[in-house]
């Protein structure tokens, strides 16, 4: 299935991402869904993106033991919260004592890009990174809607600017 996202998120071009607080999401964006098999490229993107950014783990997904070997993984901060993106109070769990201006990326726009617009974040959808055993139905609904409100209201943007 075609996706208006052309980049996986180890593709991105971290020397244009500086001096964000990135929320950054695990499954469909690090890893399979459910899975904690990082790709590859993962590790270094995360490594250059420290460079220059704070960066906190965030995931809808109840597995916290596999959230956290992720994070342990990557060497950066996971945070857990009550509430489920997009619901804004999300941002609660995020330190940010530095107060930089928050960038959400992750593969599902209801999600992540939701979370972003109603928190006047910033966002980056990437490629989903998804398994060839993922569930069909899954895909076919979830991922087809998503898709469909991308092409409706964000046609081109890769990024979603603060107002
Ligand atoms: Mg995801």
């Amino acid at each position: 299935m075609r996706t208006p996202d052309h980049k996986y998120f180890w593709e991105l071009d971290a020397e244009n991402i500086r001096g964000r607080c990135i929320l950054l999401d695990i499954d469909g964006t690090l890893v399979f869904a459910s899975g904690s098999h990082l790709h590859p490229g993962v590790y270094d993107m995360v490594i250059k993106l420290r460079e220059h950014n704070e960066i906190v783990l965030f995931s809808n997904g109840l597995n916290k033991e596999r959230n956290l070997d992720v994070a342990n993984k990557l060497g950066v901060l996971y945070v857990s919260s009550y509430w489920r993106k997009p619901i804004p109070f999300v941002m609660r769990a995020v330190p940010n004592p530095r107060k930089l201006p928050i960038l959400v990326i992750g593969n599902l726009f209801l999600t992540d890009g939701l979370l972003a617009i109603f928190t006047r974040s910033y966002y980056i959808r990437v490629k989903r990174f998804i398994s060839p055993n993922e569930s069909i139905i899954w895909r076919l609904t979830l991922y087809w809607l998503d898709d469909q409100i991308v092409r409706l209201f964000y046609p081109r943007s890769f990024f979603l600017r603060r107002k």
